[in-house]
């Protein structure tokens, strides 16, 4: 591997793992990526099929941007690496990283009929780049979930760009995808979505119980 992949591949294990033990990227599900090279675009990302919690970095691909093995790391890109692409080139990101949570999973599929969550008031808001008060809405959108990659990478380009500061946004019963400019950010923008939807399921489910 060269310099840039094999030190991006340790920082997407590391992750991986981390998401792994928070229960978000349970056996093969989720993926993750990082840009490695702008021209031509050339992207680090785990392969399809590996289990995430014991995620190597010789099994992280290095692709290009029609979504093909570049790299000296063999192995089967991701079906979803359309959509970490289509994510890179809309908004610039420099990561894109994708999980399976289980509250993610209900939410996804619990605010479909809405088009997306609105999530308003909450200190842990600040953890998303440019928020700068809790006051912030920040509209989360949801998209049908389909196997159908490339039509679903137009569907999110066209949602990207209808919300435009958006930082992430749910496939229906299937997960939560966010990005930022490094690695770091994007992982920072996850575990604030992840906890900010743990938190909305958890008081649903309060305001249940007590009626
Ligand atoms: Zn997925």
């Amino acid at each position: 591997m060269a310099r840039g992949v094999a030190e991006t591949a340790a920082g997407l294990a590391a992750v991986a793992r981390a998401f792994h033990a928070r229960g978000w990227l349970l056996g093969t599900s989720g993926n993750l990526s990082a840009v490695v090279e702008r021209q031509p675009l050339r992207i680090a990302m785990s392969a399809s099929g590996v289990d995430k919690g014991e995620l190597r970095p010789e099994q992280v691909l290095s692709i290009d941007e029609d979504a093909r093995v570049v790299g000296r790391n063999g192995g089967k890109p991701s079906d979803e690496s359309l959509l970490h692409i289509r994510i890179v080139k809309e908004r610039g990101a420099g990561a894109v990283l994708h999980t399976h949570s289980v509250w993610n999973t209900i939410l996804s599929d619990f605010f479909a009929a809405d088009g997306g969550i609105k999530i308003e008031g909450y200190e842990m808001l600040k953890g998303l780049q440019g928020v700068r008060t809790h006051e912030h809405a920040e509209w989360l959108p949801i998209v049908e979930n389909s196997q159908d990659m490339t039509a679903l990478a137009d569907t999110i380009g066209e949602t990207l760009n209808k919300h435009n500061d958006a930082h992430g946004f749910l496939l229906r019963r299937h997960g939560l995808y966010s990005w930022g400019d490094n690695l770091a950010q994007a992982k920072r923008h996850i575990e604030i979505l992840e906890f900010l939807l743990e938190t909305i399921g958890r008081t649903l489910r309060i305001r249940e119980q007590a009626i």
